[in-house]
């Protein structure tokens, strides 16, 4: 307690002093981080602590990889950074592949990770979990900084946020030296070093021309189509985009994450006839998408050849890497899209019915094609049906967060699957990396207290299975259903020599559901549809943690779903010559 004598940051003992613990959780909570995802250990056990104690959630996982994937599901889901905790060593790496995936997504994202001292690991002398932790993360980060001073904490932080959050979203990593932390710093230094940022994501409004540019395309398009990516769902501009699609009546198709932005059943959604939409395109509109291998690099046949392009996008560099981008909008997608919207007063733009029929009689046929596959009833159970099921349940959930992984379980379940509201699916992304599952599901349930479903092929649970330990935990509202063939790709192969199994095949019997007893979640075993509607219905309606084994067929499902194309095929004669080593 400061006497009346004694100047500001001094009592009459001496100064008061604070210490790097506080001052980071202090510069963290400035700058609104409610929430941090970790694992402690050495030396960041006391910063978790001290995070809790001022009033911080601290989230605690059982492996850095699924505390880092619910970290960037938490920074979609809120447009702020979600924060990782890791220490140092091995914990700094397993917490990297999701960093860096969160900047294959442009997920804001800050991984705080504790190191060894400075002094020692620079001259390799053989430190406790040594490791040159800046540079190993720089190759996979938007930005990479270290803090190396305790005054320099607030700094630190302020750069990590406003680099994660502002431009491209992306993961940032940030290291701070377990020294640094234990360091002292008279109070009143400590309170002029921390600030809170001011408008960390500025708006960036197109250029007039650009927009006219891209306005005068898409009046003389004759078959126009807007694709939405993730970005524009992260960019919250959901009233504007969803205006200029009505105003304008031109089809959109929404990628994986964007589904929901506008409700799968909107008239206007290309989604059924997708192959159709791409293909006919004349002028394509890219909002928040990139031109990737999720959309077959813009190349033809899967694309008109003389398509012409505009796209909305933050960054710049992005356009021109697949195909030439006739109408380039840089800035904000609320910025760009209102743009957009106000120039339709100077220049009318309206999809021709002939095209907008096509794509409806394609829909229609496609959806009769659905239909009738969700109505065939196989035992044991197949993608479908079980899919139909959980379909039902959800329909009548719109509010269930929707975390999907796998490869059949994933391309099936995104075309069964409808959503009506934006940023409620969350999946695996632009990597197509599996282990996001249960990270995600932590997230969304932690960041939005709603029900999760965690749709799940059997082989992907299980690089992220143990988090069921923490979801029972915190008792969060998450419902795993492990659609179960016994396999990657499916369960049914036999071995190529020998007794061990297949390379693909698991276990179809594992009875998954009896993860959630060890734990104290609420377990199911599921072998036909109803019975699935009756668990998931139950489980979605308790409001705490379960899981569902959903017996499937091991024959079900195909070799890497939907993208058995990008296996590589065998240039020999068939069948290959084994090779024979001389020696
Ligand atoms: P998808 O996989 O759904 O096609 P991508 O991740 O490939 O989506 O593309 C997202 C794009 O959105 C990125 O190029 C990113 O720069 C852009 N983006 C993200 N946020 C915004 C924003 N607020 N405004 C404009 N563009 C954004």
């Amino acid at each position: 307690m400061a006497t009346q004598s004694a100047s500001p940051g001094e009592t009459a003992a001496g100064p008061v002093l604070t210490d790097g613990f506080h001052l980071m959780v202090a510069a963290l909570k400035a700058n609104d981080v409610d929430t941090i995802y970790g694992i402690v250990g050495i030396p960041i056990t006391d910063l978790a602590r001290t995070a809790q104690a001022a009033g911080i959630r601290y989230v605690g996982f059982r492996h850095e990889a699924s505390a880092g994937n619910a970290a960037a599901a938490a920074g979609f889901l809120t447009a702020r950074p979600g924060i990782c905790l890791t220490t140092s060593g091995p914990g700094f790496l397993n917490g990297l592949p999701a960093l860096a995936n969160a900047t294959a997504n442009c997920f804001p994202m800050v991984q705080i990770s504790g190191s060894s001292r400075r002094s020692i690991v620079d001259l390799q002398r053989g430190d406790y979990q040594e490791i040159d932790q800046l540079n190993a993360a720089r190759p996979f980060v938007k930005a990479a900084y270290r803090i190396n001073r305790v005054e320099d904490i607030g700094l630190g932080v302020a750069r990590a946020i406003r680099a994660a959050i502002s431009g491209r979203p992306g993961g940032v990593y940030l290291d701070i030296p377990g020294e640094v932390l234990g360091q002292a710093l008279d109070v009143s230094v400590a309170d002029d070093s921390v600030w809170r940022l001011v408008d960390p994501a500025p708006r960036q409004l197109p250029a007039a021309d650009a927009v006219d540019r891209a306005l005068q395309l898409l009046a003389a398009a004759r078959r126009p189509l807007i694709v939405l990516g993730k970005g524009a769902a992260y960019a919250r501009a959901d009233n504007v985009i969803r205006e200029f699609i009505e105003t304008t009546g031109i089809p959109f198709l929404p990628m994986s994450m964007a589904k929901g932005l506008l409700p799968d059943s909107h008239p206007q959604s290309a989604g059924a006839a997708r192959s159709l939409a791409i293909a006919r395109a004349d002028t394509v509109v890219l909002v928040g998408a990139r031109l990737n291998w999720l959309l077959g690099h813009g190349e033809s046949p899967q694309w008109s050849a003389d398509a012409k392009f505009i796209q909305v996008d933050i960054e710049a560099s992005e356009f021109d890497s697949n195909r030439p981008v006739a109408a380039p909008l840089t800035g904000d997608i609320g910025s760009v899209v209102s743009a957009l919207l106000g120039g339709l007063t100077r220049r009318l733009i309206a999809a021709p019915t002939a095209w907008t029929a096509e794509l409806a009689d394609r829909k229609a046929r496609n959806d009769a094609k659905m239909r009738e596959r969700l109505a065939e009833n196989p035992h044991p159970m197949r993608f479908y049906n079980a899919l139909g099921a959980i379909r039902a349940v959800l329909q009548h959930n719109p509010d269930v967060y929707v975390v999907n992984e796998g490869a059949n379980a994933l391309d099936l379940a995104r075309n069964v699957i409808d959503m009506q509201l934006p940023r409620h699916r969350l999946d695996t992304g632009t990597w197509g990396v599996m282990g996001i599952g249960m990270g995600y599901s932590i997230a969304a349930a932690v960041e939005t207290g709603r029900p999760v479903v965690a749709i799940e092929g059997d082989s992907a649970f299980g690089f992220s299975g143990m988090e069921i330990e923490t979801i029972c935990r915190y008792n969060l509202p998450v419902t795993v259903v492990i659609l179960n063939n016994g396999g990657v790709y499916r369960g049914d192969e036999a071995p190529a020599s020998g007794s061990d199994p297949a390379p693909t095949v698991l276990n179809a019997r594992a009875r998954h559901e009896l993860l959630a007893d060890a734990f104290g979640g609420k377990g199911y075993h599921v072998t036909t549809p109803a019975e699935l509607t009756a668990a998931l219905t139950a489980a979605v309606a308790s409001g705490g943690p379960s899981i569902i084994d959903c017996e499937l067929d091991p024959a079900a499902g195909v070799e890497s779903g939907h993208l058995a194309s990008l296996n590589p095929t065998s240039a020999a004669t068939t069948p290959p010559a084994p090779v024979s080593v001389r020696g």
